[in-house]
């Protein structure tokens, strides 16, 4: 009897069960995948990624401060093994390398206005992915190497392209990429060594730090500062601005011209240095084929 019943406890449990499930959900158009676009973009075409990276070699310029200050060492490659005795099936390097070398990512804690905010290890992700907005001042450059960014400048390419969106990387096209692979060229220094080329200044980094909300600013140059900033007060206030606010820099961009006004998307990822200051990155562009 006792099993009989409990036979009949479980009959009636099965069916109140199924009589409580949910109707069967029409058929319906799969949801779709966020990224879906993006891949079949990639494999079209219709979706095309520059390499804004320039190379990293001996000769990488790397940026010259006076003395009694310290300067960086460049990039220097050191052969472990070339499929000889030392490893006969391989062939890999180690390096030298400062952080700020070539193509790379400054962090807040670069500067002495961010010293105590995130160094390149403690970022999020999501921090190295932001809309790009690039604001062509090749004409301006090709007048004045010593051309310095204004908030005249960024109100002047909101006119014409709309608000600089959130999160966005504020990129200088100068032009300046072309001179990145002569040393004397890239930093056009005069006759008594004062170098000359253009960057971001006090008055544009006041403005994209207090005015909108954005992951950094990028140049093509050594620095995201003009070469003017040196002698500047705060001496480079680009720096001491943006870093002071938790933003970022990127310098030493290539293939800028490659960049639309608006539509791109930047990813530049630092290497995870604990308590670094700034990495070299790979920077890429997504570009909306035109
Ligand atoms: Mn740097």
């Amino acid at each position: 009897m006792y099993t009989v019943c409990r036979l009949v406890t479980a009959v009636l449990l099965a069916a109140t069960l199924a009589a409580c499930s949910p109707a069967q959900e029409p058929e319906s158009t799969p949801k779709p995948e966020p990224l879906t676009g993006l891949v079949a973009g990639l494999a079209s075409g219709l979706v095309q990624v520059v390499d804004l990276t320039q190379p990293l070699n001996a000769e990488t310029p790397i940026i010259q401060l006076p003395p009694p200050l310290a300067n960086t060492p460049g990039f220097t490659p050191h052969l472990i093994s070339n499929f000889d005795a030392d490893g006969p099936g391989w062939y890999w390097n180690w390096m030298e390398i400062g952080e700020h070398v070539g193509t790379h990512f400054d962090a807040p804690c670069h500067w002495i206005s961010g010293r105590d905010l995130p160094c390149v290890d403690v970022l999020n992700a999501d921090e190295f992915i932001g809309p790009a907005v690039v604001i062509d001042v090749t004409a301006a450059v090709s007048d004045n190497a010593d051309f310095v960014a204004t908030q005249e400048t960024i109100e002047s390419w909101e006119a014409e392209n709309g608000r600089i969106p959130e999160g966005a990387w504020v990129i200088l096209k100068t032009g300046w990429g072309a001179r990145a692979s002569d040393g004397e060229l890239f930093f056009n220094a005069d006759d008594s060594g004062m170098a000359h080329y253009p960057g971001f200044g006090l008055e544009s980094a006041t403005f994209l730090t207090t005015q909108r909300n954005i992951l950094g600013v990028g140049t093509e140059a050594v620095g995201t500062d003009a070469a003017v900033g040196a002698i500047a007060d705060p001496p480079f206030p680009n720096h001491f601005t943006m870093h002071g606010a938790g933003k970022y820099g990127l310098t030493q961009l290539a293939n800028v011209d490659q960049l639309p006004a608006t539509g791109a998307v930047i990813i530049a990822t630092p290497l995870k240095i604990e308590h670094g200051s700034g990495s070299p990155v790979r920077a890429i562009a997504l570009v909306p084929a035109s």
